[in-house]
Formats: structure tokens, sequence, C-alpha cells
């Protein structure tokens, strides 16, 4: 199958194999290597000195576990949204007490940090900033080296959603300003879903010192206390994590510089064979996204027809829309291991079945 969803993605043979292994002891010796092996690979991918900790459940749970740690009931945050990621993550914020004034811009832009900078201006008692890296739904990534500019110059606490983008997409936690940083296994970290990561500023610690929102299972000071000793504290996912201690490895040998130039590249070939099609791109050609690519359903194609013959006819999974893009758009994952002619064989199939569903390319920028 060539699974082209924005995870969870074709996980490399070498991962999958790391992953069959036999089980350990997590309360071991053996664990304590894995794990803090994977806490140093982790840190460089990060590319931070702060604290990053591995919590088992998916890429939702290191959301929770960012907002019930460093927050209060009646705090006020800022949720910045493009779309429906950025909408859970003030879900997560109000679901626990906390008072939510919310940011939106159109679902395919970006965050314009000027905007921002107005709004923050206006609001001091804001305490905490929700702001979406990469945004899955709508397939637009935001300027974070801009927007962490302005959250830090307004001395706010910054929480970042990267699931959809660290280890994929340049990420600077520490030369951003980045407090709260939440990622996920199933996404560019070529492994399966089920582990969570989330990075801890030293301003995120006091934070947690203060917080009182609930928490137990997602409770950071009892994960930092049992990973100071090589542990985590519930069983954790360990047969992932085999998996995750190669692809982390893979990663740092290949070079993250050529990671994100890698990534770039297959942004740019998405983008230019949906083009070629005669398809119009939804997110706004400068803040596309180089790891999921959102594209226009055509008038007269039914969105579920076309992604479930492309299924059944060419072995093909892209995803559809979310929310109030269902059935209007179709996203293209291209985050992890891409091998060139999965993106190619992609590409062909989405026009021989939109050629068998009818479709007549009619804008100029259409080239066969
Ligand atoms: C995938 C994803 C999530 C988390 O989804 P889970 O299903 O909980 O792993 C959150 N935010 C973004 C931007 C994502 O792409």
């Amino acid at each position: 199958m060539n699974l082209r969803t924005p995870g969870p993605i074709p996980i490399p043979d070498e991962i999958l194999q790391a992953s069959a292994k036999q089980m350990i002891n997590h309360r071991g010796p053996e664990f304590q290597d894995l794990v803090n092996n994977i806490t140093q690979g982790l840190k460089q991918v990060y590319r931070t000195k702060n604290d990053v900790l591995t919590l088992t459940g998916s890429g939702t749970g290191s959301m929770e576990a960012a907002i019930v740690n460093t927050l209060s009931p009646g705090d006020t945050v800022l949720s910045v949204s493009i779309g429906v990621f950025g909408d859970r993550f003030a879900q997560i914020a109000e679901a626990y007490g906390a008072k939510v004034e919310k940011l939106t811009f159109p679902w395919g832009t970006a965050i314009d940090p000027n905007v921002l900078k107005e709004t923050l201006d206006k609001m001091p008692n804001v305490k905490a900033v929700l702001v979406t890296h990469n945004e899955t739904s709508t397939g637009v990534t935001n300027d974070l080296e801009s927007v962490g500019k302005v959250i830090k110059d307004a001395d706010k606490l910054l929480i970042v959603d990267a699931i959809s983008s660290l280890s994929s997409l340049p990420f600077y936690t520490d030369d951003w300003g980045c407090d709260v940083v939440a990622a996920g296994s199933q996404k560019g970290w070529m492994v399966a879903p089920g582990l969570s990561f989330l990075s801890m500023s030293e301003r995120a610690w006091s934070a947690f010192k203060e917080s009182r929102m609930p928490k137990f299972y997602w409770d950071v000071g009892k994960a930092k206390s049992y990973l100071d000793r090589g542990q985590t504290p519930w069983t954790p996912a360990i047969a992932i994590m085999y998996g995750l201690e190669v692809s982390l490895k893979m990663l740092i040998d290949e070079g993250l510089d050529n990671v994100y130039d890698r990534h770039k590249a297959m942004g740019d070939k998405v983008r230019e064979g949906v083009n070629n099609i005669g398809l119009e791109l939804f997110a706004a050609e400068s803040c596309a996204s180089n790891t999921v690519t959102s594209v226009h359903i055509p008038d007269g194609i039914e969105a579920k027809e076309l992604l479930g013959s492309l299924r059944t006819d060419y072995d093909v999974v892209i995803a559809g829309g979310q929310g109030s893009l269902d059935g209007k758009i179709m996203r293209i994952g291209h985050m992890g291991y891409v091998p060139d002619k999965d993106l190619t064989e992609a590409l062909g199939s989405l026009k021989s079945g939109l050629d068998k569903a009818g479709f007549q390319p009619k804008y100029s920028g259409a080239r066969g």
C-alpha cells in the first residue's frame, strides 16, 4: 500500500525489524540504556538543551500534557489557530478550565505575526500562547521563528504543537524560544503511533511548579524524576522505543539539514505534480507545508469516490479534508522516509483516477 496520509506513515524495514525484538524489563538496566539513548537523540532533533520527555500516548496526549503541566484553571491563554489542530489545542485548554482567547486566521493561510503582536499588546493578562507549527488539516506551515519572536517580546509562555513538523521541517526549539514543544511518533519520526514527546524549558518548569490543573498520567514532574533514573513512571511502549532508537540514528546520520532539504524537495515535487495535473492547491504558496500538501477537490468530482477509487484501484491512500474541509480538499502526505518512486506513482495514480472520473483541467496552469 502506498500510504500517503499525513501520519501514520510507512516505516522503513530496519525500523520495523527493530520494533519486533523481544521485550525487556522497563525497570532494568537495558531499558535505562534505551531511554537514555532516545532522550539524547530527541534533544538533537529538537535542537535543545531543555528536557525532552518520552510519553506513551498519541500526539494529542503530549498536547494535553503541555496544557495541564503549565497552566491553572482560570489562566488566560491565547489560542492562535489556522485549522483543526489549532482548534483542538484550544479545546483541551478549555476542558481544563483555562480562559481561552482566540485568534484565528483563514484556513489555508498562516499566522500574521503583526496581527498577533497587535492582539497580544491588547491582552496583558495572557499567560501562554498556543501555536501549531505545521497545521496538518490545511497543509500550512507557520513562520514559527517570527511568531516566536513576537511571543517572546511580549514575555509569554510559548507552547507549540510541532507534531507534523518536528523531525521533518526546520525546527529550532531553543533559538526560537519555544518553552513547551509537543511531537508524535507516527509522523516524520518514521515509527508506529503510540509515543509522544514533550520538551520543557526552564520557564516551563517554573510554570509547572505553579500549575494547578489536575494531572496524573501526564504529570511531567513524575516523568522527569523517573527519567533521571532511566525509567518512565508507567509501562512505556517499549516496542516503539526500539524502533525510535534506530530512526533517530538514521535521522542524525543523514544530517538534519539534509532531512529538511529532502522534505523541501518532496514538497516542491508534489506541488508541481498537482499543478501539472491541473488541480488547484489549497494552501497559499508562501506558506505551503513540505510535509503535507492540500489540494482542492475540483468541481464535479466527489471526494469520497475519488479517494475510494485511488485506494481500491491503485493502492494509493490519500487523506480527505477534516472538519469544514471534508469533501472539499484532499491531503497528500510526504513526511519521513518517502521513496521518490512512491511520490511519482501517487501523482500518476491521482491523474489516472481523475481522468477516469471525467475530470477536465480547465485552468491555464495545467500542462497535462
Ligand atoms: C497528527 C497531529 C496531531 C495529533 O494527533 P494524534 O492522533 O493524537 O497523534 C496533533 N497535531 C497535529 C498538527 C497533527 O498533525
